[in-house]
């Protein structure tokens, strides 16, 4: 791929649906040969957003910004923030994985499993293909995922946190805000899967339609209803005075779900998400929380930068 291609908010989107549509590895391995994903979707923040930085002070040290992320992937050749983005994707369920989730109360679906565990490794093949391909178009991108760093650490103000977050990265750049049980709310819903790359690109970058408003999404945080999410786990590790129980959560899945999908499926990782299904943000923002300018697609939503 030529650079000028590669460069254009569109081309950067077409590498990403390219590899979705033809990789071998977006297949749940089932016989009728279905992907693991349905279309992405894409936007760009500013590697210099002061969301970065913030996130850093609110889970410690240890967290990476974007200079961060690329000064770990190019050691001779850091960049300042002002010259990075960070694309950010969504990969949504598809509606039958949902469908068969939803039936589900206590323990995942078979093709949640299989999304869990092939989907995530293709979305680490995605990852390292999106910035493979920038960088031999001239322009140097690594996915912060993907380093050899990338880890899990404690820390004091967050619990269990990694030092690099795909949800909160998909926050800055305007693809969804938090919900009661921490997961993501996009415009696709609720049962998605993100991943990003930061690279050194004047992509035009998407706003934010929420602003500041994290919880914007939320019916709990905006309306004080719903909370179905809370009824959805059967682990009990969301409520609406708590939020979400990270340490319950963990348990839940290592002890319970992950063993069961492994003797029942033959999958490995770490699937539950019933708290991201048979819920009103299940592939959608609430319909009574969606303003018009919501609806837009994030790469429509181009701000100057
Ligand atoms: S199910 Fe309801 S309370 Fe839970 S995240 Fe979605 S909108 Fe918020
Ligand atoms: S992932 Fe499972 S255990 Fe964790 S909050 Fe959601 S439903 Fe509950």
């Amino acid at each position: 791929m030529n650079s000028a291609v590669a460069s254009s908010r569109e081309g950067v989107a077409n590498i990403v649906r390219a590899y979705w549509a033809a990789a071998p590895g977006n297949s749940l391995r089932l016989d009728s040969g279905e992907k693991c994903w349905a279309e992405p979707h894409l936007a760009v923040a500013r590697g210099d957003d002061p969301y970065f930085a913030r996130f850093k002070e609110m889970i410690g040290p240890f967290y990476w910004t974007p200079e961060d992320a690329f000064a770990l992937a190019f050691p001779d050749d850091p960049e300042p923030a002002a010259a990075l983005r960070v694309i950010s994707y969504v990969l949504p369920q598809t509606p039958a994985t949902r469908a068969d989730q939803r039936r589900e109360q206590t323990l995942p679906a078979e093709r949640w499993a299989r999304s869990r565990d092939y989907g995530e490794k293709f979305n680490c093949e995605l990852r390292l293909h999106l910035a493979a391909t920038l960088t031999n178009a001239g322009f140097p991108a690594v996915a912060p995922e993907r380093l050899p760093g990338f880890d899990y650490r404690m820390s004091e103000q967050a619990g269990l946190a990694s030092n690099w977050s795909e949800r909160h990265t998909a926050f800055v750049a305007g693809l969804g805000t938090f919900g009661l049980s921490d997961g993501l709310i996009t415009p696709w819903g609720k049962a998605v899967r993100f991943g990003s790359v930061v690279v050194r690109m004047e992509l035009p970058v998407t706003s934010r339609p929420y602003g500041d408003n994290h919880h914007a999404w939320c019916l709990w945080y905006a309306r004080g209803t719903c909370g179905i999410c809370a009824q959805r786990c059967p682990a009990n590790a969301i409520s609406t005075v708590a939020g979400h129980n990270k340490p319950v959560c963990h348990s839940y899945i290592r002890e319970v779900t992950a063993p069961y999908s492994q003797q029942s499926f033959g999958t490995s990782a770490t699937p539950c998400g019933l708290c991201q299904v048979k819920i009103p943000c299940e592939a959608q923002i609430p319909p009574e929380l969606v303003s018009e300018r919501s609806r837009v697609s994030p790469w429509k939503r181009e701000k100057q930068t």
